[in-house]
């Protein structure tokens, strides 16, 4: 098979400190300061780069739907000259998010339907999602909760903690609860204990769980006290969210070092989107680089059907490519699990390429990655007593 030479991303490289008109550098492992220095307005974003026309009007028109933000540590990534660099295009807006797409939604995973109580997605029977903040450290384009996020929007999200807290107490079948929003590690840490300390009291709740981007968009946020903290309430896990290779620094491997060391397990949850890392060579190195970093890659989102996301949206079948070109070629824990969201509100539904090539009650006809076909008897055809019996 071909194997063709590792990219420049393949590597842990560190991109910072980077050139930050009238700052010095010395602060720049501050979370402090890199909340404090994002990037949220056009005159910032040309200080720094050379933006086409369709950006420069997509940022004009952003503060109306979802804010711009990007921390300067993500914004260190981008290429100041490629409109097509795959990080930039992830938050930087465009003029083609106001184009209204047939079939695209606010809400696109039906969540406000499915709302027992503000700020409580309950869905599934034995889990829920409890989105405890609106704002992120950077805001990314394709975000499937972009209609309460952030705060620019129309929509403002609806967060009752006490009674969250109350639910979760009174509802037994709940035994998982998913932390996000918004971005559950913007909170500080005595708030987020706050919150992890009430639902570590509730017996039925076994499993939590946080949802997070800022290991990518912000490791200066993932301190020791931070790590200290949370393996307090163990079994407690976290999903991340990476999409592309070279957002797995230097710098965010070493936060994702911390958190694996104080004993949480971690997921990565990436999206699929068109010209960032719609190709099986891109999607390869990002999953081995996780592997490296500990991280298993948990999910691979077809892109949800939000509101102006036509742009950044791939076909299925692509998807389904990049999946067959792994399965087999590389390390079974490298491969995610392909999902929809389904539109509406039904939930997410694992899809993949079609591995059976017949079946009926007596055999099962497989294919391997090779395109190589086995059969696989059913237990019935094997199991015949009266022959055993010599009848
Ligand atoms: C994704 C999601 C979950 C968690 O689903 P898992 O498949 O267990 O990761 C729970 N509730 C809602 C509403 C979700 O969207």
């Amino acid at each position: 098979m071909h194997i063709s030479a590792p990219s420049p991303d393949a590597g842990f490289i560190s991109y910072t400190p980077g050139y930050w008109p009238g700052h010095d550098n010395t602060q720049w492992d501050s979370y402090r300061w890199q909340l404090k220095n994002r990037v949220t307005t056009l005159t910032d974003l040309e200080k720094h780069l050379n933006l086409c026309d369709e950006e420069r009007s997509g940022v004009l028109l952003s503060g109306s739907k979802l804010a711009m933000a990007i921390t300067p540590h993500f914004f260190n990534l981008i290429d100041p000259d490629n409109p097509d660099c795959p990080i930039r295009r992830q938050v930087i807006p465009r003029i083609e998010e106001t184009l209204d797409t047939p079939g695209e939604m606010l809400d696109p995973c039906g969540e406000d339907s499915h709302m027992p109580v503000p700020g409580l997605v309950h869905r599934y029977p034995d889990r829920v999602l409890f989105l405890i903040t609106d704002r992120c450290a950077a805001y990314c384009r394709y975000c499937t909760r972009s209609r309460v996020v952030s705060g620019a929007g129309e929509q403002e999200l609806d967060i009752d903690f006490e009674e969250a807290f109350s639910y979760l107490e009174r509802t037994h079948s709940v035994r998982d609860v998913l932390l996000s929003g918004g971005d559950p590690l913007l909170l500080s840490d005595a708030r987020l204990e706050n919150i992890l300390s009430r639902l570590r009291k509730i017996p039925h709740i076994e499993f939590i769980r946080i949802g997070s981007r800022i290991p990518i968009f912000l490791p200066q946020r993932i301190t020791p006290e931070l790590c200290t903290m949370l393996s307090k309430y163990h079994p407690l896990w976290m999903s991340i969210h990476a999409n592309h290779p070279r957002e797995i620094t230097t710098e965010v491997r070493e936060a994702l070092e911390r958190l694996a060391n104080c004993g949480i397990p971690m997921g990565n949850q990436s999206v699929l989107l068109r010209g960032i890392n719609d190709n099986a060579e891109t999607m390869r190195t990002l999953l081995h680089k996780l592997l490296i970093c500990r991280v298993r890659p948990y999910y691979l989102y077809q892109c949800d059907l939000i509101k102006g996301s036509s742009h950044l949206r791939t076909s299925l079948s692509k998807g389904l490519e990049i999946i067959e070109s792994l399965r087999g070629h590389t390390t079974g824990y490298a491969i995610p699990q392909l999902v929809i969201d389904a539109p509406g509100g039904g939930g997410k539904v694992p899809i993949g390429p079609e591995y059976v090539v017949k079946r009926d009650e007596t055999q099962i006809v497989i294919r391997n990655y090779e395109g190589k076909k086995f059969v696989y008897p059913e237990p019935s055809a094997l199991l015949n007593p009266s022959a055993l019996l010599g009848d």
